[in-house]
């Protein structure tokens, strides 16, 4: 009885297995006529200036509008993409709309910033600086209006590093995404010029738990200050947060507090977007 229990269990092992090898062929070929079939959409999520709280810009985040499964958010397919080399079109793609909707806005009279998310591995791809110069170039954004957000994964990857900061001369600005969940070490920080310090989420929600958080926060925003950067906070949900980053002197913020990612057709909808300040002119 015993040996046929084994069997049995082996058989079962066997069959989950074979299950989750088919799954992932799946995901695998879903997500490459995804990419292709203009399944990908961007969301932008308003950026405010703690000092004045306008909306100075936005960042652009992808979803897969999966049919049969909504909207599917980027956690559970950026790895993917990144494995299989989907994410250099993927990545070409969000680019591209990132671009034109910045163009757009600054059509339309309102100075907005779009910062987009860009993986180590797209950043080392030989053609990245094409594709994006190509976006540029047909959108009409200018350089500086846009920021790369990068993970402290690019200093292990001379390829993406040496990407990034030829990128960089031409106008772009770089945005250490995530700061102080990744590796970063202080040589490396102040041996590359980069523009704004995004400081995880995790670290803000840590906020009001311990002092010691809050020391760590004053530091990271003086470190920024200290490299020639500015501090943007991540995940700020609750009016104490985004007054006591203000306080302390973080530059800026973005969190559900201020408006969720959303489509730019539902933009101004929200009521942080509402206060997108006008071009000076
Ligand atoms: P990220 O770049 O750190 O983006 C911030 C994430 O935090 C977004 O998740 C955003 O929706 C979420 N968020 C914003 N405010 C709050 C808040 O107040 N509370 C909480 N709990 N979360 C908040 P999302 O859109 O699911 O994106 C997850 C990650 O996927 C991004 O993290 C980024 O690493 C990656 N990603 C998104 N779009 C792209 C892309 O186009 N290319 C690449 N390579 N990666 C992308
Ligand atoms: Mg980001
Ligand atoms: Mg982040
Ligand atoms: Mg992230």
């Amino acid at each position: 009885i015993a040996k046929q229990e084994g069997g049995a269990r082996a058989k079962a092992f066997h069959d989950e297995i074979g299950a989750r090898v088919q799954a992932r062929q799946r995901d695998k070929a879903d997500l490459r006529a995804a990419v292709h079939g203009g399944q990908m959409v961007v969301h932008y999520q308003p950026i405010i200036e703690l000092a004045t709280s306008h909306v100075t810009g936005a960042e652009a985040l992808v979803r897969w509008r999966r049919p049969g499964r909504g909207l599917v958010r980027p956690d559970e397919f950026i790895g993917l993409a990144e494995e299989t080399g989907l994410i250099v079109p993927l990545g070409a793609q969000v680019l591209e709309a990132a671009c034109a909707q910045g163009a757009r806005w600054s059509s339309e009279g309102r100075a907005l910033g779009v910062t987009v998310n860009v993986s180590t591995r797209q950043l080392s791809s030989a053609g990245f600086e094409a594709s994006l110069l190509h976006a540029l170039r047909v959108t009409g954004m200018p350089p500086e209006n846009l920021t790369l957000e990068v993970t402290e994964s690019v200093w292990a990857d001379d390829a993406a590093m040496q990407g990034l900061m030829a990128v960089r001369d031409s106008g772009i600005r770089v945005a250490l995404d995530d700061f102080g969940t990744g590796y970063s070490s202080l040589s490396y920080l102040q041996r590359y010029p980069f523009d704004f310090v995004k400081i995880d989420k995790s670290f803000v929600a840590a906020l009001g738990e311990t002092g010691r958080t809050a020391g760590v926060l004053r530091c990271v925003i003086d470190l920024a200050d200290v490299l020639g950067a500015r501090a943007i906070a991540e995940g700020v949900e609750t009016p104490e947060q985004a007054e006591w980053l203000r306080r302390e002197g973080c530059a800026y913020a973005q969190g559900y507090l201020f408006g969720r990612p959303r489509h730019p057709d539902g933009w101004d909808d929200q009521p942080a977007a509402r206060g997108a300040r006008p071009v000076r002119s």
